[in-house]
């Protein structure tokens, strides 16, 4: 048997808290997500001489268990539907490595969140973080909601918001670097967003999102198909809204979902969280049949995310998505172009 993969391990991890007691079980699931975001492979690490308990969410306790798996590699379960399709940042890079043209083509990141929603950061903060990474845009999307819990911007909170965008823009003029104003819309599960139309005329990208009603087995063509032709959004954000070991993607008929996005010119995004992964792999595959336009987002909340932007690149690169159908690989001109079709 071979050696685990971070996402063998992940599951290894998951399935061990399922039979745990509370306490462990809740150490071992979050051992399971933060092995999607380790950047190298578990068994390169050890190799390397590194001790397993330098890694995020890893005590002495699960270390050792870890090790115990390299050393002797059991089988490992069929992941529950809430587990299954995951990619993880460790195979991301690796994918990456084996076509580096791909990843140069890069030129922005179309989501993620300051602190005037959920973000742990400022404006600032993140678009200085982003520029030092090599882009040419970014847009910030923080969330519509107008309410504290969920943290999302009111109307006030949004002109604000786009004020400081001119300044930092304006401050940046010659640099070459450009901050997009977007938003990150509720969308209610008839897909009509929580923003009247006439406060969103400041935004020059709106992704819109579900984040409600999410749990539903049955069909969801209908809210997906008010989604895509809802004429404020540019971009269906995390389409699937499934989150790793928490809930499996939302059920639809994609193949009409993706036609009904081209006709009226919305984008579909591949969100790069690695707990989201969003689209996956097997709908990336049917949204290149279909010929949609992708957007990819890092949906970094603080600075260290914006490097989870690779498990996007990679799931296009792996599901033969034409370059041409990427915004990220436009110049920021033609994306906003594009967005205000
Ligand atoms: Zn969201």
């Amino acid at each position: 048997m071979s050696m685990p993969t971070n996402l063998e391990i992940a599951e290894l991890l998951a399935a061990a808290g399922d039979s745990a007691d509370e306490y462990r079980r809740r150490a071992y699931h979050r051992a399971a997500g933060a092995a999607l975001t380790w950047p190298e492979e578990v068994a390169s690490l050890r190799d390397a001489g590194t001790p397993l308990s330098s890694l995020p969410q890893i005590g002495d306790r699960l270390a050792a268990r870890i090790e115990g798996w390299l050393d002797d590699p059991p089988e490992v379960p069929e992941p529950p539907p809430s587990r299954a399709g995951f990619v993880t940042l460790a195979w991301a890079r690796a994918r990456l490595a084996e076509d580096p043209d791909w990843a140069d083509q890069i030129r922005g990141d179309l989501q993620m969140h300051s602190n005037y929603s959920d973000g742990k950061h400022t404006l600032g903060e993140m678009t200085v973080a982003a520029a030092s990474r090599g882009y040419s845009y970014i847009a910030i999307t923080d969330h519509s909601g107008g309410q504290p819990v969920p943290p999302g911007m009111n109307v006030p909170a949004m002109k604000r918001q786009q004020n400081e965008i001119d300044r930092l823009n304006a401050a940046m003029d010659g640099d070459g670097f450009r901050v997009v104003k977007g938003i990150e819309m509720n969308l209610d599960p008839e897909g009509v967003g929580d923003v009247a139309h006439d406060d969103l005329t400041g935004f020059e990208l709106v992704l819109g999102s579900f984040h409600s009603k999410l749990r539903v087995t049955d069909d969801q063509t209908p809210r997906y198909l008010a989604a895509v032709r809802n004429p404020s959004v540019d971009v269906l954000a995390h389409p699937t809204a499934r989150r790793y070991n928490r809930r499996p993607s939302l059920d639809a008929d994609w193949p009409a979902v993706f036609k009904a996005a081209i006709e009226s010119g919305t984008a579909v995004e591949i969100d790069s969280h690695p707990h989201r992964g969003d689209l996956p792999l097997e709908l990336i595959r049917v949204a290149v049949e279909a010929g949609v336009m992708f957007s990819i987002g890092s949906d970094a909340h603080d600075p260290e995310e914006l490097g989870f932007l690779d498990v996007s690149l990679a799931l296009a690169l792996d599901g033969g998505v034409d370059p041409d159908r990427i915004l990220v690989f436009k110049d920021v001109d033609d994306v906003l172009a594009w967005s205000s079709r």
